[in-house]
């Protein structure tokens, strides 16, 4: 078995961070290497399971805002992870079952489960490209890309819980602005980001497990958070914690869960290129 995944170039000798978020989630998509590295995660901060949780519902309802409320078609969503269901196309389908889709991971892993990301709506299209965000050009330039998105026409460049894995050297804020620069006006940009604003010592110990674990993280405050938003039209309620972003109306029949900002510690937002 080991063998296969090597052959595939998925390594297997230490935790991935897409397999550990996918314990994160209940996933059964992960090695054992990912489970103890998820729950040393988890020792240092049990709010890891909400905050996946919460960041997966931010992501549904950013989708659904922008297909319903600002005519968004197309998603470029980069760092897709492990699929789990709803993914994006079928969040953004279920509103208009014309809505194309790209998905890019750099995961081998994810490769291997990206067919389940391929089960568009005959009206819509989706596909995947493996590839790392630090190269936004190759990204841009791939003929799988241009297949499925028509980069004249308004994209919202989906990045969930990925830029905390592109550390301050690695140019962060230049690879955010060279993607939305390749989008015209009417584009978007929705980003969640986790944060050791309410919670920094906690943080810190998270930041050295994904170190030691050999993924650099930088988990950034609310202020650097909201730079990746430079120069677009940030949505109402701003730079918010994920579970206060634009929440659903209550259902009735289920209490509201009371979940605090340092359980969360996510910064979620959406812009809108002017
Ligand atoms: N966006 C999903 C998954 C987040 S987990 C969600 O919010 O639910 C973070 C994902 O980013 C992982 O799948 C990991 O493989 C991917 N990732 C990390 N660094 C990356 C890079 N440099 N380029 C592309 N993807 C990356």
């Amino acid at each position: 078995m080991s063998s296969t995944h090597a052959a595939r170039g998925i390594d297997t000798s230490r935790p991935h961070s897409a397999r550990m978020y996918d314990y994160y989630l209940g996933g059964k998509d992960h090695f054992d290497i990912d489970k103890q590295a998820a729950e040393t995660v988890a020792a240092a901060y049990p709010g890891i399971f909400v905050c996946a949780r919460e960041n997966r519902a931010f992501m549904h309802r950013a989708t659904r805002v922008l297909a319903r409320e600002h005519g968004i078609r197309q998603w470029l969503d980069i760092g897709t992870g492990i699929p789990t269901e709803p993914n994006l196309h079928q969040v953004a389908q279920n509103v208009v079952p014309e809505a194309r889709v790209v998905y890019a991971d750099n995961d081998p892993l994810v490769l291997k489960y990206a067919e389940r990301l391929m089960r568009s709506t005959p009206e819509g299209r989706t596909t995947y490209i493996e590839a790392d965000v630090n190269n936004p050009e190759a990204l841009l330039d791939a003929p799988e890309l241009a297949e499925v998105l028509d980069l004249n026409r308004p994209v919202a460049l989906s990045m969930n819980a990925l830029m905390h894995f592109v550390t301050d050297a690695q140019d962060p804020y230049g690879i955010v602005g060279r993607l939305l620069d390749a989008l015209p006006s009417g584009s978007a940009l929705a980003l969640s980001h986790c944060t050791p604003d309410f919670d920094p010592a906690t943080w810190q110990k998270v930041t050295d497990i994904y170190t030691a674990a050999g993924t650099p993280v930088r988990f950034r405050s609310q202020k650097d958070v909201a730079r990746f938003f430079d120069g677009l039209d940030v949505l109402d309620p701003g730079i918010t914690v994920g579970h206060r972003w634009r929440p659903d109306a209550p259902n009735g029949d289920q209490p509201a869960e009371a979940l605090t900002d340092a359980t969360v510690s996510l910064w979620t937002g959406v812009g809108i290129k002017p």
